[in-house]
C-alpha cells in the first residue's frame, strides 16, 4: 500500500465564541484545537487508515502535544515532527464576523513550525514514502519549502506521485519566493485540488473549461475543483465527473478544504474511479462544516459511508 508523506505547519486554533471585528477587546475563547492545514489534511487520511506521515516541528509545549496526540490517535506517523525545546508550537486565533468572513491572528512564521530544517530522521521518513501531498501554505515560509521542495524530488525520483492543493488566496501571493515555489510544485503535479478561483492562479484562460484544458495539456493528470457549498468536480483526460453537494448545517467552513482533499487522495491512491473519490471526499468536506473546530471534523469511513447512506435515503 502506498504510504503519503505531507509536509508544513502544525499549529492549534483558538476561536473567538463570538461574531465581530478581529481581537481588539477582550473576549470569550475557545480552544486549543488541533489545526494547520497539511496537519487536518494528513489526520483525514490517517482517519481513513491510508499509511501516512507529516514533516513538521512543534514546541515542548502542550499546544504541540494536543495536536500530536490527536495525529496519533488517528493514525498518523508523527515521526517527523521534530519537538523543539525552548521554541513554541504555531498557533492562529480566528473570529468570524458578522458577514462570515474571518480576521486571523498568526503565530506561524517564527514558531516551531516556521524552522523545519532537514534531519536525518525526516531524510530516512521520506524514503518510507511514495506520494507527497503539498499544500500551498507551506511554501510561505522559506524553511518549510526549502524542506518541501527536498521531499518531492526524492519522492518523485523515486517514481511516487505528487498531489496539490493550493490553499492560498490570490491576495498571499506576494510574499517573497511563493510565486516561485508554487510553479515548480505545479510543474510535477499529477493531481491538482483547487477551490474556486484558484484554477486560475496558473493559468493564462480565465475562464473554468480553458483553464481546465490549459492545466491538462501541460501534463497535469487529474484535476478536482472544490466548490464549497457548491459540490466539486473531476477532470482528466476522459472527462467531467461532478458530484452535487450533500445538504447539511453549516457550523465552522474551515478545514472542509483539507478534509475534502485527504478523503480524494486516500481513495484515488487506493485507485479508486474518480466518482467514487469524489463522493467519498465531497461527504468528508460537507461533514467538516458541521463541526467547530478545525480538525474535529475528519472522518472515519464508517462516518463517510453513514453520511453517504443516509443523504440517498433523505
Ligand atoms: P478551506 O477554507 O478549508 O481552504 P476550500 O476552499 O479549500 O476550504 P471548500 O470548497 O470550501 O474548500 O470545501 C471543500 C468541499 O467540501 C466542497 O467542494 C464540498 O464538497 C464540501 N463542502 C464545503 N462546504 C460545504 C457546505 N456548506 N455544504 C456541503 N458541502 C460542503
Ligand atoms: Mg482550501
Amino acid at each position: 500500500m502506498s504510504k503519503l508523506l505531507t509536509v508544513g505547519e502544525v499549529l492549534v486554533e483558538i476561536v473567538a465564541t463570538t461574531r465581530g471585528d478581529g481581537f481588539r477587546e477582550a473576549q470569550p475563547l475557545i480552544g486549543p484545537f488541533p489545526s494547520g492545514a497539511p496537519a487536518i489534511f494528513v489526520d483525514q487520511v490517517g482517519k481513513l487508515g491510508t499509511p501516512c506521515a507529516i514533516l513538521s516541528r512543534v514546541g515542548d509545549d502542550d499546544f504541540g502535544r494536543v495536536t500530536l496526540d490527536r495525529l496519533i490517535a488517528d493514525g498518523v506517523d508523527v515521526s517527523g515532527i521534530e519537538i523543539a525545546p525552548g521554541e513554541s508550537t504555531g498557533s492562529a486565533f480566528v473570529r468570524y464576523r458578522e458577514d462570515g468572513s474571518r480576521a486571523f491572528v498568526y503565530n506561524i512564521t517564527h514558531a516551531a513550525c516556521g524552522r523545519i530544517d532537514s534531519t536525518p530522521g525526516g531524510n530516512a521518513l521520506i524514503e518510507t514514502c511514495d506520494h507527497m501531498h503539498i499544500m500551498g501554505t507551506a511554501l510561505s515560509a522559506p524553511g518549510l519549502a526549502r524542506r518541501a521542495g527536498e521531499a518531492i524530488e526524492r519522492i518523485k525520483a523515486r517514481g511516487g506521485t505528487l498531489s496539490f492543493d493550493p490553499n492560498l488566496r490570490p491576495e498571499m501571493l506576494g510574499a517573497p519566493g511563493l510565486r516561485d515555489a508554487l510553479e515548480r510544485v505545479l510543474e510535477q503535479t499529477d493531481l491538482f485540488l483547487p477551490s474556486g478561483e484558484e484554477i486560475f492562479l496558473f493559468t493564462k484562460a480565465q475562464d473554468e473549461a480553458g483553464a481546465v484544458a490549459e492545466l491538462l495539456a501541460r501534463g497535469i493528470g487529474e484535476i478536482v475543483i472544490k466548490r464549497g457549498s457548491g459540490g466539486a468536480s473531476h477532470f482528466n483526460a476522459k472527462g467531467r465527473t461532478d458530484v452535487a453537494p450533500i445538504p447539511v448545517e453549516e457550523i465552522d467552513p474551515t478545514g472542509a478544504g483539507d478534509s475534502f482533499g485527504g478523503a480524494f487522495v486516500s481513495f484515488w491512491l487506493a485507485g479508486a474511479q474518480p466518482q467514487t473519490a469524489l463522493a467519498y471526499a465531497n461527504a468528508a468536506g460537507a461533514r467538516a462544516v458541521t463541526r467547530l473546530g478545525p480538525m474535529e471534523g475528519t472522518s472515519s469511513r464508517a462516518e463517510l459511508d453513514a453520511m453517504l447512506a443516509s443523504h440517498l435515503e433523505g
